[in-house]
Order: C-alpha cells, then sequence, then structure tokens
C-alpha cells in the first residue's frame, strides 16, 4: 500500500521519532503550527477517524494512551490541543489516522 505515515512508521522515510511502542509511532510535524506539533499515529493502517470500528477502537486507544506520556516528555504542563482532521471538508491529506498534538504555546480560541 502507498501510504506516506506507513511509509514512516516503517522507517522507509526519515522523520523525526518521539515516541514508539508495539502499536504507536509519533514524530515532528514536518510544517509545524506550534512550538510543539507532534503526529501521532496507530502503526496499523487506519485511514481516518471516521473508519475506527468497534475492531479497531483498541488500537486507537493505544494512541489516546501514548498522547499524555508523548505531553508529558515535550514538557506540555500547561495544556495541549488534539486535532485529528477527517476528509475533504476536515482538510485531511494525510489518508492515514493521525492526532496532531499542538502545544507549547497558548493556542487561539478559533478552531476552524
Ligand atoms: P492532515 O492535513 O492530514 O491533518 O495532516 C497531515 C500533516 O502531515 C500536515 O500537518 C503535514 O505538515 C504533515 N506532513 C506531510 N508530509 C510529511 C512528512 O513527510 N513528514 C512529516 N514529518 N510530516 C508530514
Ligand atoms: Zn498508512
Amino acid at each position: 500500500m502507498d501510504c506516506l505515515f506507513c511509509a514512516i512508521k516503517d522507517g522507509q522515510i526519515p522523520s523525526q521519532k518521539v515516541y514508539e511502542d508495539e502499536y504507536v509511532y509519533a514524530f515532528r510535524d514536518i510544517n509545524p503550527q506550534a512550538p510543539v506539533h507532534v503526529l501521532v499515529i496507530p502503526k496499523t493502517h487506519i485511514p481516518s477517524a471516521d473508519a475506527v470500528t468497534e475492531e479497531n477502537a483498541p488500537l486507537v486507544a493505544k494512541v489516546f494512551c501514548a498522547i499524555p506520556k508523548i505531553a508529558a516528555a515535550e514538557g506540555l504542563t500547561n495544556g495541549y490541543r488534539l486535532i485529528s482532521n477527517v476528509g475533504k471538508d476536515g482538510c485531511q491529506t494525510v489518508p492515514h489516522l493521525h492526532v496532531h498534538l499542538l502545544g507549547g504555546m497558548k493556542l487561539t480560541e478559533k478552531m476552524n
């Protein structure tokens, strides 16, 4: 399968890894929108949050279990924002489920 984030988690495309376990890979966004901008992905290819099912939900939960560890390692003691874009209207550009973890500054109140 031709998927950018699958290639990144397999090490075929280099990335700045910040976290990895059996189920999850996290790396710095190439075009950061905040001082800390990490993409957290399941190692299993799931196209988006719209493809979450009862079956793959445990893998998605692993992503959320990793997030507090990554946030702590990045020093985000004042909080952070999680975003997962879905599809065309959501401006998703990479069709592999990913959670943007943004922080390191006071973020705007605007969400769209
Ligand atoms: P989306 O728009 O799908 O929610 O987010 C995709 C994100 O992936 C964007 O923020 C973009 O900057 C990031 N991105 C795209 N290509 C690469 C890449 O090759 N390496 C890394 N580290 N990030 C990428
Ligand atoms: Zn993929």
